[in-house]
């Protein structure tokens, strides 16, 4: 089994299904990751404050060296955390992450918020996550605009193929393609029947930038970290719009919502550590939905957004 790919406006093909690395713990991630190359996936979405680089590259090399794929085959994705944005830290920490995962150079590299945090040195806690060393939210001082310069200087280096953007709405994307001396080949977003942000879907169509979602199933992601916003919204698994679409397709609804996203363009990253359910993700792109299916699902918008430091008590409204 294997997954469509998109072409970048860089030439690079992208697989439009992958796996995202997000909450996969330590002890499990090496497995799980050469389970899905074995299972056919291609697109590993990673990234520092992750915190299970080392443990993912040692999956990759394990798959490597049972001849399962190689390298090039793969298509390994990583991002900039929000303490690193000073310009001098961006090539010293993307080359840390390339060591942890063991590769010589990202595909993808992108920076995972529009939010510029003061450096704390990995000496002293890695991955930082928001606070620092004194346990505060303190912000940074780098712009948007400096860092995604240094971002483009690690192309120039070889140490990513394309960069990208996480994130980021209208305004900051359309600010970015007026500075950018390499345009952005990405932008991932947080994307589900409950968040469509089609305006934004379509300014990046209209630019040439591919959308990767992240999130699909909506409220399933924030449950599992015990969010009140996810606890008390309905799962889209649930949804009698999406049960019955499911049901006519002989499809899982897991496999609805993610075609909903692959057939308007968008790649995805879900992740799972099932058999199973690895399997049905990947092959969400075998079946279509009809035109009036599409529309329905997307009628279901609530600009209802999970992923907002303000629902994990950070006082970052960066999506205000
Ligand atoms: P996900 O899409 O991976 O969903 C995870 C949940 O869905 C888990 O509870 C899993 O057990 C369940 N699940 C998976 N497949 C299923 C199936 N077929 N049927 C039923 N349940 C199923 O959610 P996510 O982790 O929030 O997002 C995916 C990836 O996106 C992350 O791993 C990460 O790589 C990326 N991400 C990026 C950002 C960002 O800020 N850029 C934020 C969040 C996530």
């Amino acid at each position: 089994m294997s997954s469509p790919t998109i072409k970048l406006n860089n030439g690079h093909e992208m697989p439009q299904v992958g796996f995202g690395l997000w909450k996969v713990d330590n002890a499990n991630c090496a497995d799980i990751v050469y389970n899905a190359i074995k299972v056919g996936y291609r697109l590993f979405d990673g990234a520092c404050d992750y915190g299970n680089e080392k443990e993912a590259g040692e999956g990759v090399h394990r798959a490597i060296k049972d001849g399962l794929c190689t390298r090039s085959d793969l298509f390994i994705v990583s991002k900039l955390w929000n303490s690193f944005h000073d310009s001098e830290r961006v090539a010293p920490i993307c080359k840390k992450q390339l060591e942890d995962w063991g590769l010589e150079y990202f595909d993808l590299y992108v920076i995972h918020f529009p939010v510029s945090l003061k450096y704390v040195d990995p000496s002293v806690r890695y991955p930082p996550g928001w606070t620092d060393e004194n346990d505060k939210v303190t912000p940074g001082k780098a712009t948007l605009e400096s860092t995604y310069h240094a971002m483009e200087d690690l192309v120039d280096q070889g140490l990513t193929r394309s960069i990208g953007v996480s994130n980021y709405g209208g305004a900051l994307m359309l600010d970015l393609l007026r500075y950018a001396r390499i345009r952005p080949a990405t932008l991932q977003i947080e994307h589900h029947p409950y968040l469509v942000q089609q305006n934004l879907v379509d300014l990046c169509k209209a630019e040439g930038i591919a959308v990767t979602a992240y999130s699909s199933f909506g409220p399933q992601s924030f449950r599992d970290l015990d969010m009140e916003l996810g606890k008390n919204t309905p799962l889209l698994f649930d949804h009698p719009t999406i049960k019955k679409v499911a049901e006519k397709h002989g499809k899982t609804p897991a496999q609805v919502l993610l075609r909903w996203a692959t057939q308007r363009g968008l790649a995805v990253i879900p992740k799972s550590a099932s058999q199973d359910r690895l399997k049905q993700n990947l092959d969400n792109t075998s079946f279509d939905l009809g035109e009036e299916e599409v529309r329905e699902i997307s009628g279901l918008d609530k600009k209802l957004r999970f992923n907002d430091p303000l629902n994990y008590g950070i006082p970052v409204p960066c999506f205000a």
